[in-house]
């Protein structure tokens, strides 16, 4: 079992029966920075970062604008931890819409 100890795991909450390679550090400072780098791989992080690509496109996101910001870390919750609704990308309509309001 000397492989476990070469590469940090996580037990990823996307694929809990296989592990996967651990974040090296949260991706921003804060609790749900920690929570990620805990629960989700550096697999489904970088998976994640393409879909929140997709996400600034689509809404025309400002990731500077506090509002995009707290748009974008209530889509982590709800796509990476299932807590919230997951926003829906409608490509047709790329940039041409701002981010849902609650
Ligand atoms: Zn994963």
């Amino acid at each position: 079992m000397e492989e476990e100890h070469v590469v940090d795991k996580v037990a990823c909450r996307r694929h809990p029966t296989t592990r996967g390679p651990r974040l090296e550090r949260p991706p921003f400072r804060s609790e749900l920075g920690e929570r990620i780098q805990r629960e989700v791989c550096a697999r489904c992080w970088r998976d994640w970062l393409k879909h929140q690509t997709l996400l600034i496109n689509h809404f025309g996101l400002h990731p500077r604008d506090r509002d995009a910001r707290e748009f974008l870390y209530g889509q982590i919750r709800a796509v990476l931890f299932g807590d919230g609704e997951v926003a829906e990308i409608d490509t047709s309509r790329q940039g041409t819409i701002g981010p849902p309001r609650p």
